[in-house]
């Protein structure tokens, strides 16, 4: 017996399915260098250009110069921190909600809050697009899983009427490799009727939607009673690192209490917290950053629409373009990389088999050129790919 990754690793070479860290040798930004090339990118999550802002570094300086760097020990111990307060308050300030409480990465809050809230007898109903960790939480609940059809209510209502136990229906608030939204005020009218809760990962949504940043419930007007359990990361638009989740007060100490990644686990550098403080402030009160945003999401979409190309259903700063077949989106990456820009191909098991795509990422920190340039490139490869007869 021995463990044969030989084959396993050349299996994915095969198919076109062997993923590659690109180096990253630069912080994040419009212009990045990579692999010793200096590229224009769409591929970071940084969707208000925070991750590299002067006030949120030095916020961070400062942090670690006063708090010093290591968070030293789990919450629970010692290593819960003014800073990481401060933040869990603001941050249920900026929800609307009563508490929030800080994990050290989002999928740790997926996989805590799930599996605090689920067991044996239970019921978790989940979008078949949800982010991995959230597939990963049900899983590991050991609460009775289905997945439901994409956004489709009416199955998630049948499925709601056969549940058992206590229930948590599970949605990516914007889906992360389709950038469309969960369409939740169906969903939560079909949770809310039979006493299901509603879990929402809005991981993509806060600081792009909503009129102050505040996610697809801000953007739907939706409530604690609507969701109940309301995740957050702080390593896209918020541009450092983290997550949170938010909601009532008897939620947050159930985590406390029984969420094993929140209990087990280190907590993040208290500095980290300080910078995200100051990041949350840029994110509350620099609203042209979410309008230069907007702007250009519709100057990408309205380019790519006279180019012809296959955009998906989405009015966030996700925008993939759908190629179709794996070795034809490492094509379209790779032909965009030669005109200097760099766009990832996303490819199965991220996404469906036949469903790989480009997944072209808009930031406030671009500037309307550089989207032209995107287009300008895009148009001169596509066509390309189109004689090749599989776009
Ligand atoms: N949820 C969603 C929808 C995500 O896209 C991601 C990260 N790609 C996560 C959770 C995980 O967050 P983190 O990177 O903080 O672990």
């Amino acid at each position: 017996m021995s463990f044969d990754l030989a084959s396993r690793l050349a299996e994915r070479r095969v198919a076109d399915l062997y993923r590659q860290r690109p180096l990253l040798d630069s912080p994040q930004g419009p212009l990045v260098r990579v692999d010793g090339r200096e590229l224009l990118a769409f591929c970071s999550n940084d969707y208000l250009g925070l991750a590299n802002h002067p006030l949120v570094i030095e916020a961070w300086r400062a942090g670690a110069r006063r708090w010093g760097v290591g968070g030293g020990a789990s919450h629970l111990v010692i290593g819960h921190s003014t800073p990481h307060h401060e933040l869990e308050e603001a941050l249920a300030d900026f929800t609307g909600r009563p508490r929030a409480l800080l994990f050290s990465t989002g999928y740790m809050a997926n996989l805590g809050a799930v599996t605090a809230l689920l067991g044996p007898g239970d019921t978790v109903l989940e979008d078949r697009l949800n982010h991995a960790s959230l597939l990963d939480a049900g899983l590991l609940s050991g609460a009775r899983f289905s997945r439901y059809p994409h956004n489709d209510a009416a199955s998630l209502a049948t499925r709601l009427d056969k549940a058992r136990g206590d229930t948590l229906v599970v949605s990516d608030g914007v889906f992360s490799m389709d950038g469309d939204l969960a369409d939740l005020p169906a969903l939560c009218r079909e949770a809310r009727s039979r006493g299901a809760w509603v879990m929402v990962d809005d991981a993509h949504g806060f600081g792009p939607l909503g009129a102050s940043g505040g996610g697809i419930v801000e953007h739907f007007g939706l409530g604690q009673d609507d969701v109940q359990v309301l995740v957050g990361t702080l390593g896209k638009a918020f541009g450092t690192a983290g997550a949170f989740v938010a909601g009532s007060d008897e939620l947050i100490e159930t985590l406390v209490q029984f969420a094993r990644p929140y209990i087990y686990t280190t907590s993040q550098p208290p500095a980290l917290a300080c910078a995200t403080l100051q990041s949350l402030q840029l994110l509350r009160s620099e609203h042209w950053r979410r309008e230069h945003l907007a702007a250009l999401i519709r100057r990408f979409r309205d380019g790519a629409a006279r180019i012809g190309l296959s955009l998906m259903d989405s009015t966030t700063p996700i925008q993939p373009i759908l190629v179709g077949d794996s070795a034809r989106a490492l094509q379209l990456s790779q032909l965009l990389r030669e005109r200097g820009i760099l766009v990832t191909a996303i490819r199965p098991p991220t996404v469906a088999m036949g469903s790989a795509r480009l997944r072209v990422t808009l930031s406030a920190a671009h500037d309307g050129a550089q989207v032209d340039r995107l287009l300008e490139a895009l148009a001169a490869c596509w066509p390309l790919l189109v004689e090749a007869g599989d776009a």
